[in-house]
């Protein structure tokens, strides 16, 4: 359920007209809900409510510092993937002990910046990783709390490009050399093992691997503890996935998987750590645009947004789809025609949707592009010379610009010719 809805024949996020905000910001914007941004996270914390938790928001999907101040002071701690991803956590004043830092290539500089900044724990995903972090903590004089990352060796079913469980992912240590590699942390100086960490995928929309996964993480912990070894963390990582298409059958819900946790891994009393994004952000955002023209082509009709690929990469990048809805509530019963809707990119691959049916739209008409929240605004560019897209929060009956449209001026001021040109 989120909060984007019509009333009085407009599309409203909460209780703004979605038109009114297109008139201040102009389009294309992203716009989200703070109220869908905290319903989703609290979906996870009643979910796990039945013991010890943190619930850390994966800052990778929607990572604008407001958002994130929006969901830590409701509790939220943040799992992130890199220097820049810390920092913003730390600009919306997450301590450092709410942190967890995750990724496959942490540079020295990143793990001095964490171990200086706080972090709860670093999830570990190779043994060179692992030395280098021993290094730079014992060179701070410090200590590195670590979760080892375990790839289980699962195939969460999802896109290609964002499975990260099976043996061939660049993800995590194989799960059958997870006993000598954690014979390797508990040797070295600076580093203190407390816990597990693993994380399958993205857009899940079945929970069996989860239980092919964490089933093989309990049998993990009870062979560590007898080694010797704390684990009193387990670190789950995030994944679970979003109805993009309306129509479409509803993936499990927090509260099934907040079940399976607490069946598979319940009697172990171990803290448990989530690191859900897009579930929390994806259909807490929307991606405003308006349709430049209409284009009548060969046994086709374009709709020419001002949005393109640069703006919301997924369509293009995995063939995802969004559902597409006009601002101004069609008429019931009216007649849907075909469109390909696009954007003014030059590449064909600059497409929203092909032969998608739609209640009739013309140009100057508003439309929304649906579950745009989490990786939507995070991986925008400025290609074709297309200044950043702006993000607008919602609360209730008033909204803010939180991340504001550059001018031109202003994007090609970053760039310099030498005094040799
Ligand atoms: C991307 C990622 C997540 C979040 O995944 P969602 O599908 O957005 O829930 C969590 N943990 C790790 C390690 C990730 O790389």
């Amino acid at each position: 359920m989120d909060h984007f809805l019509y009333r009085q024949g407009r599309l409203h996020a909460e209780d703004v007209a979605i038109a009114e905000i297109a008139t201040t910001v102009g389009t294309p914007f992203y716009c989200y809900s703070s109220a869908t941004l905290l319903r989703h996270f609290g979906l996870f914390e009643d979910a796990l409510n039945w013991g010890p938790h943190l619930v850390c928001y994966a800052v990778k999907a929607a990572s604008n510092v407001a958002i994130l101040k929006l969901l830590a002071d409701r509790g939220a701690g943040m799992d992130v993937v890199s220097g820049g991803e810390y920092a913003r956590a730390k600009a919306a004043g997450v301590a450092g002990e709410r942190i967890v830092f995750s990724g496959v290539g942490k540079t020295r500089e990143e793990m001095r910046q964490a171990l200086e900044g706080g972090i709860r724990q670093f999830n570990v995903e190779s043994e060179p990783e692992l030395v280098a972090l021993s290094e730079v903590a014992r060179a701070l004089n410090l200590s590195a709390p670590i979760t080892l990352r375990v790839n289980p060796d699962v195939d969460a079913m999802t896109h290609e490009k964002i499975s990260t469980g099976r043996k061939e992912d660049k993800f995590g240590i194989p799960i059958g050399r997870a006993r000598e590699i954690y014979v390797e942390a508990a040797s070295l100086p600076g580093i203190e093992v407390v816990g597990i960490d693993v994380h399958i995928g993205s857009q899940v929309t079945d929970l069996e691997p989860y239980r092919q996964a964490y089933r093989k993480v309990a049998a993990l912990t009870e062979t560590l503890r007898a080694d010797g070894h704390r684990i009193e963390r387990l670190d789950l990582g995030g994944g679970l996935g979003i109805p993009y298409e309306t129509s479409n059958q509803q993936p499990p819900l927090p509260s099934d998987y907040g079940v399976l946790v607490r069946e598979e891994l319940g009697h172990l009393g171990c803290e448990i750590e989530i690191e859900p994004g897009r579930l929390i952000a994806g259909n807490a955002g929307i991606l405003v645009s308006r349709v430049i023209y209409l284009k009548h082509g060969e046994g086709r009709d374009f709709l020419i947004l001002d949005g393109a690929m640069n703006d919301l990469t997924r369509p293009a990048m995995y063939g995802a789809w969004h559902d597409i809805v006009p601002v101004n509530e069609p008429t019931p019963g009216v007649e849907r025609r075909p469109y390909d809707i696009v954007g003014p990119v030059c590449e064909s691959g600059d497409t929203f949707a092909k032969a998608r049916e739609m209640p009739p739209v013309g140009t100057g008409d508003l439309v929304a592009i649906r579950s745009a929240g989490a990786y939507g605004a995070v991986m925008a560019s400025e290609y074709n010379s297309r200044p950043l897209v702006p993000e607008v929060l919602v609360q209730g009956d008033h909204f803010a610009v939180i991340r504001a449209r550059p001018t031109l001026e202003e994007m090609i001021s970053r760039d310099t010719v030498p005094e040799w040109l």
